[in-house]
Order: structure tokens, then C-alpha cells, then sequence
């Protein structure tokens, strides 16, 4: 940051203004520009020096930026509407891949300020709790039984209405607001656990947790003080991550993942088989299920390359010890074809979508007296 600052600095003019907003967002204020346009031929200039190595400690590390312009008057006549439009202008920018510049345009403020509303509303419904988890129950193919649940998160939005976690958990990965969500998701999902068992279901609580949960280097702590706060025994805890969050840091990931898997944790792929092609993590990660995809679980029925992949992850994934669950299991006949092929637990519209705290205890207490076992 330290060096960026100076490189900045030293691009810039006496009159001009170049300050550190917060996190690794910069503003550059030029108050002296003959015409609109000098000023990318600056945001040129400064991407040229952020761009060079740095060296830090005998290795050469590479910064990107993505730069949003805004100009007086045309763009706002006011500090808060140029610096908010050149927000706009940065987040475009940086939508087009890292290392651009963008002048900003009436016309991106359409969809941008929809995410900008959204971004800032996020923010507020995490400290005015309006977050929600709902629970899918998750069902052993040989038995029946109701062996665990999944915790999935919803936006229960004043105005809106529920918002589904494809909306919004993208929009909180890239504002890092994921972490204290993604914190409040466990702690809630593990104090509904502890209630559960303390009723006398035992069912596993699967916890979906996002890549960039993974750069958080507080995430064994603070697992681990969520897990005594609750008073739960760690092995009713399955972590759900794809493929994705685990391989883009591979040492730190297997690190992670031992002492998620020392705290007594079981470890789930989420999606297993669309993120990579390379199967060797599954060697060196200490896991325990695979969840094999929706979209092969489609077409397990017919004689196709759904079948052919669903079978294939069941027999490696038997190989190597771990267990497979299917998720999106819709019909009868998907059910009965999985059975077929050993796998060992489905989670899925079929048996049930995920509902909230009341209904699935109600689905619990009709499964507790329909089946004593
Ligand atoms: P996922 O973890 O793969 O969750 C499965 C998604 O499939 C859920 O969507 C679920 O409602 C849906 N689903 C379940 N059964 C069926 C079925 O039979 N058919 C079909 N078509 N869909 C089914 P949902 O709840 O909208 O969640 C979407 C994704 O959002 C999740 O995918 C997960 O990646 C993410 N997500 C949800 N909650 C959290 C959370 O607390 N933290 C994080 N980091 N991500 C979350
Ligand atoms: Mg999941
Ligand atoms: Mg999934």
C-alpha cells in the first residue's frame, strides 16, 4: 500500500490530490485538467506505475487496479455524485477484467447503481438481521432416514422480498462482506444445531463456506470459538466448498483444511465435477464426501454421459473412502438409479426443498414417528 502510495504521489502535480479512501481503493483528485480527456491519458500514466514489479523481500510482486473517472461538471456538480459515479465507472472497469480505465457514462448507472443500492443495503441487513437460514433436509439412499441437513442462506429484504443467495453471495464475495456474513452463517447454523441435538435429532449440519472465506486467516479461530459457544460437538459439522475455493491456494488450502479436519469437522466438495479437471487434490486434501453435481444428476436416468459421470465419481469417491452425496434429486426414478449405483446419501426436491426452522421440525417429528428407528 505503502509503495502504491508513493508511486501515486509521484505522478501527480502539486495542485492535485491523491488520498487513500479505505481498504486498497485510492482517490485522485485533479483539479487542473484543459479537457476531459487529459484525464485518462493520466489514469494511462498511473495504471504504467502501478503495473511495474515491486520488489519486497527479494520477490517481485504484481498489482493490478481498475480505475473509474468521473469529470465536473459533466458527471456531477457536487463531491458526492463524482465520487459516486466515478465508483460506477471503477466497478465497470474492473468487470472488464483487472488493469483498465473507464470515463464514466450516464448509461452505466443503470444496472451499476442497482448494484451499488444492493451493495449498500447489504451492508445494513447484516446489522439489522435480515438474513435467514433455511434448512434442506439431506437423506440416506439405503434407509430414508434424515441424516443431516444443509443450511442456505436467504435475504428476507424489507421491500423487496426473499432474495436468493445467487443474487447477493457473488455481490458480498467481491465487497468482502462474505466474511462477517459468512461468520454469521456459521454461528447461526451451529447454534440450530445444538438445539437439534439437544432435542434429540441427530442429523449432520452441512455449511456452505466461499472461497474467499478461505483467504480469511481467522477462519480455524473463529470456527473453532463458534463450535464452544454453541456447545457442539464438531462432528456434526460438514463444511460444504467447491472445487474452486480449495485449489486457487493450494498449500494454505491443505493447511486449512487439516486443522478444519483436527478440529473434528468433516469436509465436504460442493458441485464436485464442474470446477477442474484435475483430480490429484482429492489426494492431497483430507475429505470426506463429494456431493456430485445437479447437472449430472439430471440425466442419470437415461443411458448418458450424466450416468457415465455419476458412476464414475461413485466408484473414485468409494475408492478413495469418501462418501457421495447427489444433490438436485427431483423424481422417483433419479432416486431409484442413484440407489442403483451405490451412491449413499441425495438431497433434492424430491424428498424436500429447503424450508424453514418450523417446517423442517415438523418434517422431523412426522419422520421420528413414521419410522421409531
Ligand atoms: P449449493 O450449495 O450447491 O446449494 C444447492 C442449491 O440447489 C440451493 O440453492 C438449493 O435450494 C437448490 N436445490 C436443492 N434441491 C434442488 C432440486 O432438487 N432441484 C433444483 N433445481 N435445485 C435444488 P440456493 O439455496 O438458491 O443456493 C444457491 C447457492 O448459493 C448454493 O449452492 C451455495 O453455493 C450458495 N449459498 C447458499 N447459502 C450459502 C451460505 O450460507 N454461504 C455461502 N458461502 N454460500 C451459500
Ligand atoms: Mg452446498
Ligand atoms: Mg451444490
Amino acid at each position: 500500500m505503502q509503495i502504491i502510495a508513493t508511486r501515486l504521489a509521484g505522478l501527480l502535480r502539486a495542485e492535485d490530490t491523491v488520498a487513500r479512501m479505505g481498504g486498497d481503493e485510492f482517490t485522485i483528485l485533479l483539479p487542473s485538467l484543459e479537457q476531459a480527456q487529459d484525464a485518462a491519458v493520466v489514469a494511462q500514466k498511473l495504471l504504467q506505475s502501478i503495473t511495474a514489479p515491486i520488489l519486497l523481500d527479494g520477490q517481485e510482486l504484481y498489482v493490478s487496479a481498475s480505475i473509474g473517472i468521473s469529470v465536473f461538471p459533466f458527471d456531477g456538480r457536487d463531491g458526492q455524485t463524482l465520487l459516486r459515479n466515478a465508483d460506477v465507472a471503477m466497478y465497470r472497469a474492473k468487470d472488464q477484467g483487472r488493469n483498465g480505465y473507464l470515463l464514466y457514462t450516464e448509461a452505466m448507472n443503470s444496472t451499476a447503481f442497482e448494484r451499488l443500492f444492493l451493495e449498500s443495503s447489504l451492508r445494513k441487513a447484516l446489522e439489522q438481521g435480515e438474513f435467514m437460514l433455511n434448512y434442506q433436509p439431506q437423506i440416506e439412499a439405503e434407509s430414508g432416514h434424515i441424516i443431516g441437513v444443509e443450511a442456505l442462506i436467504r435475504w428476507r429484504h424489507p421491500e423487496i422480498g426473499i432474495i436468493s443467495p445467487a443474487k447477493f453471495i457473488p455481490l458480498a464475495e467481491e465487497t468482502g462482506l462474505i466474511i462477517p456474513l459468512g461468520e454469521w452463517v456459521l454461528r447461526e447454523a451451529c447454534r440450530q444445531a445444538a438445539l437439534w441435538q439437544a432435542q434429540g435429532h441427530r442429523l449432520i449440519m452441512s455449511i456452505n463456506l466461499s472461497a474467499r472465506q478461505f483467504e480469511d486467516r481467522e477462519l480455524v479461530p473463529k470456527i473453532r470459538s463458534i463450535l464452544s459457544e454453541a456447545a457442539l460437538d464438531p462432528a456434526w459439522v460438514e463444511l460444504e466448498m467447491t472445487e474452486g475455493a480449495i485449489i486457487h491456494n493450494t498449500d494454505r488450502a491443505v493447511q486449512i483444511l487439516r486443522e478444519l479436519r483436527a478440529l473434528g469437522l468433516r469436509l465436504c466438495v460442493d458441485d464436485f465435477g464442474t470446477g477442474y479437471s484435475s483430480l490429484s487434490y482429492l489426494r492431497r486434501f483430507p475429505l470426506d464426501v463429494l456431493k456430485v453435481d445437479r447437472s449430472f444428476v439430471q440425466d442419470v436416468t437415461e443411458d448418458s454421459a450424466g450416468q457415465a459421470i455419476v458412476r464414475a465419481v461413485i466408484d473414485l469417491a468409494h475408492a478413495l473412502r469418501l462418501k457421495v452425496i447427489a444433490e438436485g434429486v427431483e423424481t422417483e426414478a433419479q432416486r431409484e438409479c442413484l440407489v442403483a449405483l451405490g451412491c449413499d446419501a441425495m438431497q433434492g426436491f424430491l424428498f424436500s426443498p429447503p424450508v424453514s426452522i418450523e417446517k423442517l421440525e415438523a418434517i422431523l417429528d412426522a419422520a421420528r414417528t413414521s419410522a421409531p428407528a
